[in-house]
């Protein structure tokens, strides 16, 4: 039964429905491009969402996970391992700030340490709630889930047991009405990734830094999604030269391999004592030489320059297209989203596909662009100079 049938119709049968099938499976890559099970290839403009940033099949990931794998692939927090240790200073470092890293294995534990730190900091004094932005999205655990601001996938799994309240983003004076002296924690990205790479307007992330310093409530930057030079900084923050108290940080970091990072900056920092969190594959050797890869790989090839350049070049190439299907493009760096005047992202996607390119429909009106770090203006040009086809036949 198996041998005929294809990997996507395998997956219908054997796992739980709540991705829904996807459209494709893919099998190797290199570089940006991903082949599928049939042998067609892509130009992979969305890297496992803001993950595979060196790419696919990178040699320095190759050579450092290998390489680990084969010295030690585990140690637990019983004991101390070489590549955490290497990778939570290298990301102090680029920080620049006094601080102490917690690794997790994905985003939406690094931000339930970013929850547990900030109710242990704020219940001495008597803190009793949070703050966070309508649209936002944290993760799929309950505690990042009652931060997340998405009815429709929050909803039905609550109630919660946090006081959770939100606000628009991109809203100062909504958010100081919200934030008191009683708020333990104010959760924000520096643009709404799943809402469809949505920046707040110019001196938002200003404004929420002075709330918090105002009121004593932590800045929480959830940097999972805008972090490891995606809009061309290490952290996106950095554009607005804010420094946030605390920090989360996943995808991209790992290069395709699970890693999850909270970074406390300042006194928030020692706010955990010995016993209060923990994670036994936080700190897996294997994962963190790969994010130190990936950190390497960034600074040796200039990378973040290269983002800056290929992005802006493939935000105005999008940007020249006319097509009355195109509203416009927005986002940073090669974090994009091509906003679309009707709700047809998902057909825009799928037409992509056939044209040999895999980008994402985040929303119904926004097709998001999260390539690899690596990508060439050549493949850049080639997806804008394939974009009026693509949008021809949808529009049909
Ligand atoms: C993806 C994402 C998360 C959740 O990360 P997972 O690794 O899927 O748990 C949290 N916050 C933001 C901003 C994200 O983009």
């Amino acid at each position: 039964m198996t041998g005929t049938s294809t990997l996507t119709e395998r997956f219908a049968d054997a796992f739980m429905p709540n991705y829904g099938v996807p459209p494709l499976a893919l099998v190797r890559g290199a570089g940006c491009e991903v082949h599928d099970e049939q042998g067609n290839r892509y130009l992979d403009l969305i890297a496992g969402i803001a993950v595979s940033s060196l790419g696919h099949a990178h040699p320095a990931l190759v050579e450092a996970v290998s390489r680990q794998v084969a010295t030690i692939a585990h140690t637990s927090n019983l004991f101390v391992n070489e590549p955490e240790v290497l990778l939570a200073e290298r990301l102090l470092g680029l920080l620049g700030a006094p601080g102490r890293v917690f690794l997790a294995s994905s985003g939406t534990e690094a931000n339930e340490c970013a929850l547990k730190l900030a109710i242990k900091h704020g219940r001495a004094a008597g803190r009793s709630y949070f703050v966070a932005a309508e649209n936002g999205f944290h993760g799929r655990t309950l505690g990042a889930l009652s931060l997340t601001g998405k009815a429709a996938i929050r909803d039905q799994f609550g109630p919660f047991p946090l006081d959770v309240r939100f606000v628009p983003y991109g809203d100062a004076d909504a958010l100081k009405q919200a934030v008191t002296g009683d708020c333990a924690a104010v959760f924000l990205e520096p643009a709404q990734g799943e809402a469809g790479v949505v920046p707040p307007p110019d001196g938002y992330l200003t404004a929420a830094r002075q709330i918090c310093d105002a009121t004593g409530a932590l800045l929480v930057l959830d940097e999972i999604q805008s972090a490891i030079g995606r809009t061309g900084r290490w952290f996106a923050h950095q554009h607005d030269g804010v420094v946030p108290d605390v920090l989360t940080l996943a995808k991209g970091l790992g290069g395709g391999l699970p890693i999850g990072a909270c970074v406390g900056i300042g006194p928030v920092a020692d706010a955990f004592a010995k016993g209060d969190h923990g994670s036994t594959f936080g700190g897996n050797p294997v994962a963190a030489a790969a994010a130190a890869a990936v950190l390497d790989t960034i600074e040796r090839d200039g990378l973040l320059d290269r983002v800056r350049d290929v992005g802006e070049r493939l935000r105005q190439g999008i940007a020249g297209v006319g097509h009355p299907l195109l509203a416009g493009v927005r986002g940073r760096g090669l974090w994009l989203a091509a906003v679309l005047t009707a709700p047809v992202a998902g057909e825009v996607q799928a037409a992509a596909q056939r044209a040999g390119f895999l980008v994402n429909a985040v929303q119904p009106d926004a097709v998001r662009l999260a390539p690899p770090l690596v990508i060439t203006a050549e493949q850049v040009d080639s997806f804008t100079a394939a974009l009026p086809g693509i949008l021809r036949e949808v529009g049909r």
